[in-house]
């Protein structure tokens, strides 16, 4: 394999850290390109001189003079802002590992998308929120988008190009989170430290909280619907405790093929970025007999209501999921911040919809800078009515 270009945006993060883990793994294969972040100055420094990226960009263009600071003599090109993460995913590199979390993604990883090359992306909210208009943009740059959630990563493997009158069923895997046992009364009374406690995938605070409400499943069905060649209604969800099968692909014939594997983010980062190819990862091999069973049990929407009200977001289309997106994203903040309760997240999100619906309709966006749009006044009506 000749060595190949990559810039990690997000590199702080959680998606990001795995990425560069493989890419220490493997430095004859890939070579780091620009790194971005948000706030983390001091990271994003560390990793860009050990990583000899040629662009380091944070986020927060307050802390451009820190960052600037944080690399002197070093000859790393230094940017920030918005603009400057859009700038380092336009230096043309081989792959872009889009691994910034929530809509703050979209514009970036478009960037990468329009170079043409290969996009592994993580950043599933960015596809929530503008869906078509990404994927629009994916093939009239002959863009290779290669799946890195588990999940999808597990179907992109099961499906192996299948054409779609083969397809019966995508079947998502989920874990069922922390709280996959409790009752209504308990989810009343549960704290932000044990939503954080995710019992098999170490992730960010974000997807982890997703994960506890189940709104991660239903971004993921968004996702599916626009990753892959199927209609909604071919869309399921099991939940699998275990997170050893990473999802389902069910064959006209009766054939069910699955991925399986230890849950650890680096087996879908390393296919995402060797694909076609396989690398070695530092990924236990699964013993299935220590393993010895595997379970199954179906979703229960009474108490993770956020699955019904993504399902909802995905038959509806127009501007609901980009609306739902930026809810959800301001509803996970408050959680943690202590200013709403587990059980208010789906619930608020599904006001603020209603509410942002009366003011601007519920027409789809027809460009990006209209979801833009979308999801900036969501977040402002959004946190206006935390406030309130
Ligand atoms: P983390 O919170 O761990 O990391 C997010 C990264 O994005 C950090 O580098 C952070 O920088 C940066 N970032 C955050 N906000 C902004 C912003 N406004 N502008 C620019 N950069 C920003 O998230 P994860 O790595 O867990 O998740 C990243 C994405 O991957 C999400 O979309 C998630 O859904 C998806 N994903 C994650 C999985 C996982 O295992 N973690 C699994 C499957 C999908 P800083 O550190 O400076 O804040």
């Amino acid at each position: 394999m000749v060595q190949q270009s990559l810039t990690v945006l997000g590199a702080t993060g959680s998606i990001g850290s795995s990425t560069l883990d493989l890419v220490a793994r493997n430095k004859d294969k890939y070579a780091i390109e620009a790194l971005t972040a948000n706030k983390n100055v001091d990271e994003l420094a560390d990793l860009a001189r050990r990583f000899k990226a040629k662009m380091a960009v944070i986020g927060q263009a307050s802390l451009y003079l820190d960052l600037k600071a944080a690399l002197s003599g070093s000859g790393i090109k230094v940017a920030a802002g918005d603009e400057g993460l859009v700038e380092a995913a336009s230096r043309p590199v081989d792959i872009t590992m889009a691994g910034i979390m929530g809509a703050a993604g979209l514009r970036p990883t478009l960037a990468a998308v329009k170079q043409g090359h290969r996009v592994a992306l993580a950043n599933k909210e960015c596809l929530v929120a503008a869906g078509s208009l990404f994927m629009s943009e994916v093939s009239k740059y002959n863009t290779q988008l290669l799946p890195v959630d588990s999940e999808h990563s597990a179907i992109f493997q099961a499906l192996d190009d299948s054409p779609k009158q083969n397809i019966e069923k995508i079947i998502l895997t989920a874990s069922g989170g922390p709280f996959r046992t409790f009752s209504l009364e308990q989810l009343n009374h549960v704290t932000p430290a044990q939503a954080l406690k995710h019992p098999n995938w170490s992730m960010g605070r974000k997807i982890t909280i997703d994960s506890a409400t189940m709104m991660n499943k239903g971004l993921e069905l968004i996702e599916a619907l626009y990753l892959f060649p199927v209609d909604p209604e071919q869309l399921d969800i099991v939940i699998h405790p275990q997170s050893i099968i990473h999802s389902l692909v069910s064959y006209v014939d009766g054939s069910v093929i699955a991925q399986l594997g230890a849950p650890d983010m680096r087996t879908p980062i390393a296919y995402s970025l060797s694909w076609p190819e396989r690398i070695k990862t530092p990924v236990e091999q699964l013993d299935l007999a220590k393993i010895a069973s595997l379970s199954f049990e179906a979703p229960d929407e009474t108490r993770f209501p956020a699955i019904r009200l993504a399902r909802q977001a995905m038959l509806q289309g127009g501007n609901m999921p980009a609306i739902m997106n930026a809810a959800n994203e301001i509803a996970v903040e408050s959680f943690l911040e202590g200013k709403l309760s587990f059980q208010e997240i789906p619930t608020f999100c599904e006001r603020v919809i209603e509410a942002v619906q009366v003011q601007m309709g519920d027409k789809s966006p027809v460009s990006v800078e209209e979801v833009l749009v979308i999801d900036h006044s969501t977040r402002i009506m959004a946190q206006s009515s935390i406030i309130m």
